[in-house]
């Protein structure tokens, strides 16, 4: 019932994943560059190849998480043929066109492909709140489900396999946006000399709240229907200057909001001053022509 795995790829990640696998009681070949990183799997019932071909040839189903996508193509052309028939299952990050392009290999070379982007750090693998978003052949997702399941929970996105590098950067650049708003804020709040710690007592349920509206401005935008009864461009365009004015005066840089201003500015020139945030989706769907 436990089909082989080989987990290509032992860094951080990595090694989270050929440990939960080993869990989870599944037979678990490993390789790695550097060699020693497989000891300490070793020591837990891991067998270490020698080569990447006699690491492929071992199991059925083959995961990879290495640096980013060149390094997968390095490794691959070092398997030969050892890759025909097999399952491969790339959790290594980069973007949905490197997906498409190992997808294509991958049908060259009659091998099942599935992509995959991992939302989690190495210490939640193998638990539920883990989240590994899938996409790709839908063959391996349904054939190796409870494999994958070893790692977390797991979704599957669509054949497109360049769907879960989509939402996976996606979802980071939100976080990003997130940690980027909070470190301003926390700047703001060190300049008065005030604990950052006690200021999460505050942005942690605003942002909470904050967040319950993200349902609605997407409505906005899937109808693209932007006026709004919450706030204007216009309005956001007057209240930002105030915003930018102070931090200036605090001496606190103003290099992650100005990118903030100059779109809602740009919303408001090109005649938009009356519709909501929602409005901004569109915006960054038509750049400014340089
Ligand atoms: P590490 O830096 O810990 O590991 C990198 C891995 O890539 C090592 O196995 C390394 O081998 C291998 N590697 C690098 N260059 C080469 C090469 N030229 N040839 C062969 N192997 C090479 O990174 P992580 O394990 O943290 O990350 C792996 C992937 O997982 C990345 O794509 C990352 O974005 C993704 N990821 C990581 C998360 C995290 O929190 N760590 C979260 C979500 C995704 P060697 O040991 O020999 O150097």
């Amino acid at each position: 019932k436990h089909p082989p795995v080989t987990v290509i790829g032992l860094g951080m990640m990595g090694s989270a994943l050929a440990h939960a696998l080993l869990k989870q009681g599944y037979q678990t070949t490993v390789w790695n560059r550097t060699a020693d990183k497989a000891d300490k799997l070793a020591a837990q019932g891991a067998v270490v190849a020698g080569t990447v071909a006699e690491a492929i040839s071992a199991s059925p189903l083959v995961i990879i998480c290495v640096l980013d996508y060149r390094v997968v193509s390095e490794i691959l052309e070092q398997a030969g043929d050892t890759v025909h028939g097999r399952a491969i299952v790339n959790l290594t990050n980069g973007t949905p066109a490197q997906a498409h392009q190992t997808a294509a290999w991958a049908s060259e070379q009659g091998v099942e492909y599935l992509d995959g982007g991992i939302m989690a750090v190495p210490q939640m693998i193998g638990s539920p709140e883990a989240l590994l978003l899938y996409s790709g052949s839908q063959k391996i997702f349904d054939a190796y489900g409870p494999a994958l399941e070893s790692f977390g929970s797991a979704r599957y996105l669509g054949p497109n396999p360049g769907l879960a590098p989509l939402h996976d950067l996606a979802l980071l650049s939100a976080m990003y946006g997130m940690f980027g708003g909070f470190f301003h804020a926390v700047a703001m709040i060190r300049s008065a000399q005030l604990q950052a710690e006690t200021f999460t007592s505050l942005v942690v349920p605003w942002l909470q709240a904050m967040s319950a509206s993200l349902p609605h401005l997407a409505q906005a935008v899937d109808a693209g229907e932007h006026q709004t009864k919450v706030s204007s461009l216009h309005i956001n365009q007057t209240g930002f200057v105030h915003f930018i004015d102070a931090c200036r005066d605090l001496g606190i840089s103003t290099e992650l909001m100005t990118p903030i201003q100059e779109l809602i500015n740009r919303g408001v020139a090109e005649g938009y001053g009356t519709d909501g945030l929602s409005r901004l989706v569109e915006l960054l769907r038509k750049p400014e022509l340089a």
